[in-house]
């Protein structure tokens, strides 16, 4: 999986700046903040005679957890106890094609509200029933429309969406980000409904539409794909219960959805902050169990005891059972969306996980500000220091090219102390009397629209020298720059 210098450098005690240099003196080119892969992490815990193993922060919370007995992510118990759980949708779609019009629309025009007789409130998630063939089924809405909300749960290691509602304006068509959205989905293996969006207007063209997501493989039903598409009107309001009923149909047709609701509950984080009057609150989604007041809970870093549990109408809930949303009272802090949470045994064993996972977060960003801190202490006392080379070797496929890229380099200014010197120049692939040299001579070769010639690679690899292809020549320089930078000399 890898990780950065930085993290890596923390978690051993010792300065990234200091891990940065090591590794370029085995003939590599990280900066601090740049992931580097598991092999070279056991590269440098061998030079520093540890012995290296590779856990991500999932598999340490995981392993966190298992040390208190607890297990995040699967339904406990048999078949029997699983039950139906509404599927939770996301909005995505290209800025301005209505997603915010649409979450507003589908929250106004639904049954749950108007039975409790209250205005939504905005609490990061909400439910709306829908009748599909008689019967009233349920849909949880995340309520931050956009994928970037979805990516950054995802980046997590989180996934709360079932299905993605996907909003095209069909007086626009589809744009960047409708691509970008359709392809988050996909990469998420998210059922995605078309919403095609603002037909009440005289110049929408919702058949375009259908075939330019044709063209992206997503295919409508009515063409014989396997998508649903509904042409509706945030604006007028128009075909919202079609809409909602092909989200159930999508679900039924192509998901389990099914939880254990008699068991502890875990979930969630959608949103959290705090409040003024009520401290720390935290919208949750409970993914399996069910949530009541007075459970203790560990969510992140956080922790505390289910004071009271409020739905999307304000109203006070007693019980939160799966797929539903609720906002939480009664946490010591607000944790970040994405996270987990889990009812634990007592508050002890909440406060004792919550310690840990706040402990790993302080150092991780001290981390992040010890880097910062060395390099700014480099620069104040940099005439004492000795100076340190980097030596270059540049290729690329046409002179204008290799000139341009010697031109940009020469004038990257990190200071006296480290210095960058190009070796050798030249026109056409890279070959093995390149990395010969680079070998000889520390150097790293830099390869700018060019692939290397016959056993190149092989003897890069064998020799320890790196090969670094470009295309772009601000990214080359970029990176070189940052490479120097990380070189500076650690301040101890
Ligand atoms: P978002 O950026 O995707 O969240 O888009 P918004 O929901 O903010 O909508 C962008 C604009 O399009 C706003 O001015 C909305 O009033 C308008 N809009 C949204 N849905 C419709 C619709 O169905 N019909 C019409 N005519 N306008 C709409």
């Amino acid at each position: 999986r890898g990780a950065s210098l930085t993290d890596f450098a923390e978690k051993i005690g010792v300065d990234a700046a200091a891990l940065v240099q090591m590794l370029f003196s085995l003939g590599e080119m990280v900066t601090a903040t740049e992931s580097v892969n598991d092999e070279t992490l056991e590269l440098l815990g061998e030079e520093l005679n540890y012995v290296v193993e590779v856990v991500s922060p999932e598999d340490e919370d995981r392993e966190l957890l298992e040390s208190f007995d607890l297990e995040f992510g699967e339904d406990e118990g048999d078949e029997s106890d699983l039950a139906i759980r509404p599927p939770v949708v996301t909005v995505m779609g290209h800025v301005d094609h209505g997603k915010t019009k649409l979450l507003d629309a589908l929250r106004k025009a639904n049954v749950v509200a108007k039975e409790a007789g209250g205005i939504t409130q905005h609490i990061g998630a909400y439910q709306v029933a829908a009748e599909v063939d008689g019967d009233e089924r349920r849909i949880t809405f995340i309520d931050t429309p956009g994928h970037e909300a979805f990516t950054a749960m995802r980046a997590r290691g989180a996934q709360a969406t079932d299905i993605a509602i996907l909003v095209v304006a069909a007086d626009d068509g589809v744009m960047p980000q409708t691509v970008e959205a359709l392809n988050h989905a996909k990469a998420a293996n998210v059922p995605i409904v078309v919403a095609v969006n603002k037909i009440d207007k005289p110049e929408a063209d919702p058949t375009k539409v259908r075939g330019q997501l044709t063209e992206y493989g997503l295919v409508p039903e009515e063409y014989g794909g396997d998508a649903m598409f509904v042409d509706v009107s945030a604006k007028s309001e128009l075909n919202l219960d079609k809409l909602l009923e092909a989200v159930v149909l999508t679900a039924d047709a192509s998901l389990d959805l099914r939880a254990n609701p008699h068991q502890d509950a875990q979930g969630l984080v959608v949103e959290a902050h705090l409040d003024r009057g009520r401290g720390p609150v935290a919208t949750v989604l409970v993914q399996r169990g069910t949530l009541r007041v007075g459970d203790s809970i560990v969510a992140g870093p956080a922790h505390g005891r289910v004071r009271a549990m409020l739905d999307e109408h304000g109203d006070n809930i007693e019980a939160a059972d799966p797929s539903r949303p609720a906002m939480v009272l009664g946490l010591n802090a607000a944790p970040s969306a994405g996270q987990n949470f889990i009812v634990v045994e007592d508050d002890r064993m909440a406060r004792q996980i919550a310690e840990k996972r706040e402990a790993r977060e302080r150092a991780a960003m001290q981390a992040k500000r010890r880097v910062r801190r060395s390099l700014e202490d480099f620069m104040a006392s940099m005439e004492k220091g000795e100076s340190q080379q980097l030596n270059l070797i540049l290729k690329g496929d046409v002179s204008g090219s290799v000139e341009a890229l010697e031109d940009a380099l020469s004038q990257i200014d990190v200071g006296e102390e480290v210095s960058l010197r190009v070796i050798d120049r030249g026109v056409g692939a890279i070959t093995e009397t390149n990395v010969d040299l680079a070998a000889a001579s520390d150097a790293i070769i830099i390869g700018f629209n060019v692939r290397p010639q016959g056993k190149a690679t092989e003897m890069a690899d064998r020799e320890g020298v790196e090969i670094r292809y470009y295309t772009v020549i601000y990214q080359a320089i970029e990176e070189i720059e940052a490479a120097l930078k990380g070189m500076l000399k650690p301040v101890y």
